[in-house]
C-alpha cells in the first residue's frame, strides 16, 4: 500500500512527492475568510478541501499544526461596520461566530490556530520595518510600499510578465509609487477611523502583510503547505512570498503552494460582487451540512465545481443511501477500522476525492450484499472509516433519518412560535394537541426539553 502523499504544487506546476520539513510536525497555513457577512459556499470550498487534507495529514503524521486566519480588518469590514453603526470588533465577533457555526455543520475540524489579524499588528509593524531596513520597502506619504524591482524573482508563483503584473495588480497608479506594481504594506487611516499607531503614522496594515506576519509567528520562517483559492495566487500569495522571503534572506514561507479551483454557477465564479451566491447558512435551512460537504468533494479540488440545487438534492439522496446501508446493520462495530486502502490511495494521490467517493459507493454495494454478520460488521467499520476520512457519515444513522438530513427546515422564530402554541395547548389542558406539536417538532429534528424554568430546544 502506498503511503506517499503527492500534491500538486502551484510553484512548479507539477504533482510532487510531499516531503515535510519535520515529519514530527507538519505545518499548514490556509488563508481564511474576511468576516463581514455570511460565508457563501464558494468560501466554504477551501475550508472543506483543506479540512480533508488536514484529516489525511493527521492520519499519516504524529502532529499537524494547522493555522487558518480570520481577516477582521479591511475595507469591506469597515464599510459594513459603518453601515450597521457598530465597531469593527462588534461586527467581526458576530460574523466570526456565524462562520464557525456554518463550518461546524460542514464537519470542518477547527484549525489548531485561528489568528485574528487585529491581534498581530505588532509583528506586522516589525515585518514592515525589517523590509525597510533591508532595502525592500520604502515610505511615501504615510504609506509603506514594497518595491517589486528590489526582488529579482518577483512573480515566480503566478509566472506573470511584468505587464501582466501591473495590469493584474489593479493597483492604483499613485504618484508616490516608484513602480506601478509596488504594493502597500502599510497605509494611512483617517484620524478617528480604525487604525493603529506606527513609525509611519496612524494607519492600517495591507492584507498581504497580515498573512505573512501571522504565518511566520505561528508556523516559523518556512513551513510545509500554504493553501487557498485559485484567486489568491496573484496578487495575495505572490506578495506574501515577496514579503516573507525578502525579510528572511530568501527563505520561502512555504514549500508547497496548494490552490483549490472555483465553485461556479453556470460556469461563472460564485462571488458576492456578482450576486450569484448562496450562503451556507441559507442552504442549511434546506439540507444538511453533510450534503453540502459531499457536493463540494464530488469534484477534484483543482477542477471547477459547478453548483446546482439539483446536485445538492442528489448528494442528500446519496447520503440517504449510505446511511440506510449503515442503519441496516444493527451491531455497531467494536473496533475502528483504518481507512480502506483504495480510499486512502485515492486521497494520497493529490486528494482525489471523486475517486474516493466512487470507492465508497462500491463499499456500500458490498455492505448491502453482505450475508454474514461478520462481513457486515467489517464492512460497516470500513464504511465509517472511509466516511471519517471525508468528514462524512459520522452521525448516528437513526438521527440522520429522524432529522430528514436537514439541520431543520424551521427557522428559530417558527420553532419559538410552535413552543408558544404548545404551551397554550397545555394550559388549555389540550394534551393531545401539545403532544402532537412536540412530536411534529421531533420529526423535524427539533428536540424539546421541559424544565421548571420553561421549555428549551435543540436541533437533534
Ligand atoms: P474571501 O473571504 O473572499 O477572502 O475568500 C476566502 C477564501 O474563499 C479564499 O481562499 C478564496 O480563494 C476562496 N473563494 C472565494 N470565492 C470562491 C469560489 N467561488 N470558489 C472557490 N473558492 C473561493
Ligand atoms: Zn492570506
Amino acid at each position: 500500500m502506498t503511503t506517499t502523499l503527492h500534491l500538486y504544487n502551484t510553484l512548479s506546476r507539477t504533482k510532487e512527492v510531499f516531503t515535510p520539513i519535520d515529519a514530527n510536525n507538519v505545518r499548514m497555513y490556509v488563508c481564511g475568510p474576511t468576516v463581514y457577512d455570511f460565508a457563501h459556499i464558494g468560501n466554504a470550498r477551501p475550508i472543506v478541501v483543506f479540512d480533508t487534507l488536514y484529516r489525511l495529514l493527521k492520519r499519516h503524521y504524529p502532529k499537524v499544526t494547522y493555522a487558518r486566519n480570520i481577516t477582521d480588518v479591511d475595507d469591506k469590514i469597515l464599510a459594513r461596520a459603518k453601515e450597521n453603526g457598530v465597531s469593527i470588533k462588534e461586527l467581526t465577533v458576530g460574523t466570526t461566530k456565524m462562520f464557525h457555526q456554518d463550518m461546524d455543520h460542514l464537519n470542518a475540524l477547527r484549525p489548531d490556530h485561528e489568528p485574528r489579524a487585529t491581534a498581530y499588528i505588532a509583528p506586522m509593524i516589525a515585518l514592515t520595518q525589517t523590509l525597510i531596513d533591508k532595502g525592500f520597502a520604502y515610505e511615501a506619504e504615510g504609506h509603506v510600499l514594497f518595491s517589486v524591482q528590489s526582488m529579482a524573482d518577483y512573480g515566480k508563483l503566478s509566472r506573470r510578465t511584468r505587464d501582466e503584473l501591473i495590469a493584474g495588480a489593479r493597483v492604483e497608479i499613485a504618484p508616490y509609487k516608484k513602480d506601478p506594481a509596488d504594493f502597500v504594506l502599510w497605509k494611512p487611516a483617517p484620524e478617528g477611523g480604525e487604525g493603529w499607531d506606527s513609525p509611519w503614522g496612524y494607519g492600517r496594515p495591507g492584507w498581504h502583510l497580515e498573512c505573512s506576519a501571522m504565518a511566520d509567528d505561528l508556523l516559523g520562517t518556512t513551513f510545509d503547505i500554504h493553501g487557498g483559492g485559485l484567486d489568491l495566487i496573484f496578487p495575495h500569495h505572490e506578495n506574501e512570498i515577496a514579503q516573507s522571503a525578502c525579510a528572511h534572506d530568501g527563505a520561502p514561507p512555504a514549500n508547497y503552494w496548494v490552490h483549490n479551483g472555483f465553485l461556479t454557477v453556470n460556469g461563472e465564479k460564485m462571488s458576492k460582487s456578482l450576486g450569484n451566491f448562496f450562503t451556507v447558512h441559507e442552504l442549511l435551512d434546506e439540507t444538511s451540512g453533510e450534503a453540502i460537504r459531499l457536493s463540494l468533494l464530488q469534484s477534484h479540488y483543482r477542477q471547477p465545481c459547478d453548483f446546482t440545487k439539483d446536485n445538492l438534492a442528489q448528494c442528500k439522496a446519496t447520503l440517504d443511501k449510505w446511511y440506510g446501508a449503515l442503519r441496516n446493520v444493527k451491531d455497531t462495530p467494536t473496533s475502528t477500522a483504518t481507512t480502506p486502502e483504495a480510499v486512502e490511495a485515492a486521497l494520497l494521490d493529490d486528494l482525489n476525492t471523486p475517486l474516493a467517493i466512487a470507492h465508497i459507493h462500491e463499499l456500500v454495494g458490498e455492505l448491502n450484499r453482505a450475508t454474514t454478520n461478520e462481513a457486515k460488521a467489517e464492512l460497516k467499520a470500513a464504511l465509517l472509516a472511509a466516511g471519517e476520512a471525508l468528514g462524512l457519515l459520522q452521525q448516528d444513522a437513526e438521527a440522520w433519518f429522524k432529522s430528514g438530513g436537514a439541520v431543520s427546515g424551521l427557522s428559530d422564530a417558527e420553532i419559538d412560535a410552535q413552543i408558544a402554541a404548545r404551551l397554550a395547548a397545555k394550559k388549555a389542558k389540550n394534551f393531545i394537541e401539545s403532544d402532537r406539536i412536540r412530536d411534529a417538532l421531533a420529526q423535524q429534528g427539533v428536540i424539546l426539553e421541559d424544565s421548571a424554568a420553561g421549555t428549551t430546544w435543540r436541533r437533534g
